[in-house]
């Protein structure tokens, strides 16, 4: 959908607007991410938000992009372009070197992820723990509980991303084309899968 407001603004206005909306995006694609020079290419003004989907048609809601970048995006919202965008770069990437589709290991090191052992410990119904490597040493703590069933002990935890590996023997497979409804779906809050799986293989286990 075409925007009222640049249609009725000045050539000289929408100068003025792509300058100030390239500084605040630090010069970059909000797409790609990769760097605008105003010389060598070409950009557009889109709104990040889709007008149909209720963004608004004034500057808080415009954002620059290269044309090609907006020509071939993949979705109308922007902020799920560019993730889009992002994920098609990581399939690229891992085609390209490993002749295959990416898995969560390459998404994770893309992120920052899988940089570190998690540290802790068990004390009677709760597991402790602490990020030292990201500067925090206060100690979290969440409750341990006993499946009856299995016999197996859990905690529902958040952790960052730093501290989450991937395991093949949970999750072989690798991640095709197909995720991109889904990635649409999680941005809108609308979760489709279970809470994520992992585990901690505490020493005793492993000396079994
Ligand atoms: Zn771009």
């Amino acid at each position: 959908m075409g925007s009222l407001y640049l249609t009725r603004i000045k050539p000289n206005e929408r100068e003025e607007l792509i300058k100030k909306l390239l500084e605040a995006q630090n010069y970059k694609c909000f797409i790609c991410r990769e760097k605008v020079d105003l010389t060598l290419h070409q950009v557009d003004i889109d709104h990040v938000v889709p007008l149909k989907l209720g963004g608004k048609d004034d500057p808080s809601n415009f954002a620059i992009t290269h044309s090609s970048c907006n020509r071939s995006k993949q979705d109308s919202d922007l902020r799920i372009a560019r993730i889009l965008h992002n994920f098609s770069k990581i399939s690229e990437k891992t085609l390209r070197e490993k002749g295959v589709s990416p898995n969560l290991s390459d998404i994770l090191s893309e992120y920052g992820g899988s940089r570190y052992k998690l540290k802790f410990k068990i004390e009677e119904k709760k597991i402790k723990f602490s990020f030292p490597e990201l500067g925090s040493n206060s100690i979290n703590e969440y409750p341990i509980f006993v499946d009856e069933l299995s016999g197996f002990r859990y905690f529902f935890g958040l952790f960052p991303i730093e501290y989450l590996h991937h395991d093949e023997r949970i999750n072989p497979r690798s991640i095709g084309k197909n995720i991109t409804k889904l990635i649409k779906e999680f941005f809108l809050k609308r979760p489709q899968l279970h809470i994520t799986l992992g585990y901690i293989i505490t020493k005793m286990e492993l000396l079994k």
